[in-house]
């Protein structure tokens, strides 16, 4: 075990703090790495503050993380030190369920272990920190250049909550997509949409994110509160992609569906939405779905995909000691549109 810096809380309760946690020494299949950059997604915040209630405390936040292979075990065949690599939300997974089998580890029918907050009752410690030991079958390639690497660190979570539904529901040219919420998932959902050749609508609750949007690849953006807006939408979408983090009425934009449409829910808020409507879905033969980050082939391919297609995220880098104000930020829908941690920073 090795000491190491990081940046958590003991509670529900307290801001984040510096604190030390103990990293495994790397084994044979393990690549140790020294983190650059970490994004903030708003799971970090939901997980700090016990809001889902299954937090591990103490609890280190982060998957959203960029380094570079400082040690690798004597099995590892896929990186050597030196190379610029990714972690996303999973760290672990049984290996031999059907859904690992089929490279869907974040399906794992015995639970993934996640980058932090572990699984059951073993804690794991995410990337506010200066390092991490992870199983090379975890670690990702990073091809882009080294400029950006800040701004990939948020594909590792926010771009694959967006790409695996965008594919799996065929988001491509003479699909209607919707994206709902610009925040870090819904601004990555734009780009990923936008390139794969949808056409693009972002509903938001934020008149002054309107140009953003745009800029970003929306080809129309709707402002959710405004009826008749949401009116001139109505049975026209292929496929929505809800990324709202907090409770909100799904029968607004379940009603803009067409026959056969999906709404597919990636954000996760503390408490339920209210019932949707069960008459909108009957009509129209309409679904409502939800979906998990994806698999490690998939983040590949979405990594290699924006590598390809020249996409990163919009960021603002913090120091690690502002990631409490930052958490206040995104609460407030004040960030355009990913913080990320300059990990230099920890000290
Ligand atoms: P974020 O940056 O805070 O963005 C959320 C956006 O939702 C906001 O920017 C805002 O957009 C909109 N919003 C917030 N409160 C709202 C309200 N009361 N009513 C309507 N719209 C509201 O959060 P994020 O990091 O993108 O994460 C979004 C959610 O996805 C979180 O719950 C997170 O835990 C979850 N998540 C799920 C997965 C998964 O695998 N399914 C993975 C990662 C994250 P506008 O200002 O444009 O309205
Ligand atoms: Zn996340």
């Amino acid at each position: 075990m090795t000491q190491t810096h990081a940046y958590g809380t003991a509670s529900a309760s307290q801001p984040l703090g510096p604190l030390s946690i103990e990293r495994r020494q790397p084994g044979p299949h393990d690549v140790k790495i020294d983190i650059l950059y970490c994004g903030v997604c708003h799971s970090d915040l939901h997980t700090a503050r016990n809001e889902w209630r299954n937090t591990l405390y103490p609890s280190v936040p982060g998957h959203e993380i960029v380094g570079t292979v400082v040690a690798v075990g004597d099995h590892v065949t896929k990186f050597k030190p030196g190379d610029t690599v990714g972690v996303g939300c999973m760290v672990d997974s049984c290996q031999h369920c059907a859904s690992c089998a089929d490279g869907e580890e974040q399906y794992c029918e015995n639970g993934f272990t996640g980058t932090y907050n572990g699984r059951g009752k073993e804690n794991t410690w995410g990337g506010y920190s200066e390092n991490v030991v992870v199983d090379e079958k975890f670690v990702l390639r990073v091809d882009h250049e080294a400029s950006q690497l800040a701004a990939v660190a948020p594909l590792l979570c926010a771009g694959i909550t967006t790409y695996s539904p965008l594919r799996h529901w065929q988001a491509g040219p003479g699909k209607k997509v919707g994206i709902v919420g610009l925040g870090g998932l819904g601004h990555m959902g734009v780009k990923l949409a936008h390139a794969m050749g949808a056409h693009v609508v972002l509903f938001t609750t934020s008149p002054g994110k309107q140009a953003d949007a745009k800029r970003l690849g929306a080809d129309e953006v709707v402002i959710s509160k405004d009826p008749a807006q949401m009116a001139q939408h109505a049975g026209s979408f292929d496929f929505i992609l809800n990324t709202v983090a907090a409770p909100h009425n799904l029968d607004a934009f379940i009603t803009l569906l067409k026959r056969d449409g999906t709404m597919c829910l990636v954000g996760a808020p503390a408490t339920p939405h209210p019932s949707p409507n069960v008459f909108n879905l009957i009509l129209g033969r309409r679904r409502l779905a939800g979906s998990a980050i994806g698999g490690i082939r998939e983040t590949q391919e979405m990594l290699d995909f924006c590598a390809e297609h020249g996409i990163v995220s919009d960021i603002e880098m913090i120091a690690m000691k502002d990631i409490n104000e930052a958490y206040e930020r995104m609460l407030k829908g004040d960030v355009k549109y990913r913080f990320v941690i300059d990990m230099a920073t920890l000290g």
